[in-house]
C-alpha cells in the first residue's frame, strides 16, 4: 500500500525487491497501472501498480504478477478509505448508519453497499486489532463500543492529524483493512 509518489518509488525499489511468489531478487519490472472505477460516475481513476516477475530472456523470475495498490483502495471495493473513514466516524458520534450514510457516502455508494461495508468492517475488526496490538497496545478508553475503542487505538497506531487514518494504517501496517 503507497501513496501517490510512493507509487512511482516503487518501480525503482522493485529492482532490489524479491518477488513474493519465488523470493527471487531482481526480477519484478513494471506491468502497467492497476485502474478501477471511480467512486462516482464511470471514470476509471488509479487504483494501484502492477509488477510483473519477468522470466523472459534473461530474467531469473517465475512469470506471476503482483499488484500494489494505494493506500486510499479497499480491494475488492469501489469504494475508498476516506468515504468508509468518514462514514465510521459518523456512525461513532452517534448517527443511524442510514443518517451517516446520507451525510458522508450517498454519493460514493447504496446504502445497501454501506451497511454490506460496515458488516464487513465488523467481521474483519478483531484480526485489525490484533495487527494493532502487535504495533502498540491499546490507550484506556472509556468507551464500551468496541468500534470506539478501535478508533482510538488505530489514532495512536498511526501518525495522529491524519483525516483518513483507515488509509494510514493500510500504509504503515502494510495490510489491507479486511485483511484477514
Ligand atoms: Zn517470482
Amino acid at each position: 500500500m503507497r501513496d501517490r509518489d510512493g507509487l512511482d518509488d516503487v518501480l525503482i525499489e522493485s529492482k532490489l525487491e524479491a518477488c513474493p511468489h519465488c523470493r527471487r531478487t531482481g526480477a519484478l519490472i513494471g506491468h502497467g497501472v492497476l485502474r478501477g472505477y471511480a467512486e462516482q460516475g464511470s471514470q476509471l481513476v488509479v487504483r494501484g501498480r502492477r509488477l510483473l516477475c519477468a522470466n523472459r530472456g534473461q530474467r531469473p523470475g517465475c512469470g506471476r504478477t503482483l499488484s500494489v495498490k494505494l493506500e486510499t483502495v479497499l480491494s475488492g471495493f469501489v469504494v475508498r478509505t476516506l468515504t468508509l473513514w468518514c462514514f465510521f466516524q459518523a456512525v461513532l458520534s452517534g448517527l443511524t448508519r442510514r443518517a451517516a450514510w446520507l451525510r458522508e457516502a450517498r454519493d460514493a455508494l447504496s446504502l445497501s453497499s454501506a451497511y454490506r461495508l460496515w458488516r464487513r468492517l465488523g467481521r474483519a475488526q478483531s484480526a485489525l486489532r490484533s495487527r494493532l496490538c502487535r504495533e502498540t497496545p491499546p490507550p484506556t478508553c472509556a468507551a464500551r463500543e468496541p468500534l470506539a475503542q478501535l478508533a482510538q487505538h488505530l489514532a495512536v497506531v498511526v501518525a495522529s492529524g491524519l483525516v483518513d487514518l483507515f488509509a494510514a494504517s493500510q500504509q504503515q501496517l502494510q495490510r489491507g483493512l479486511f485483511d484477514p
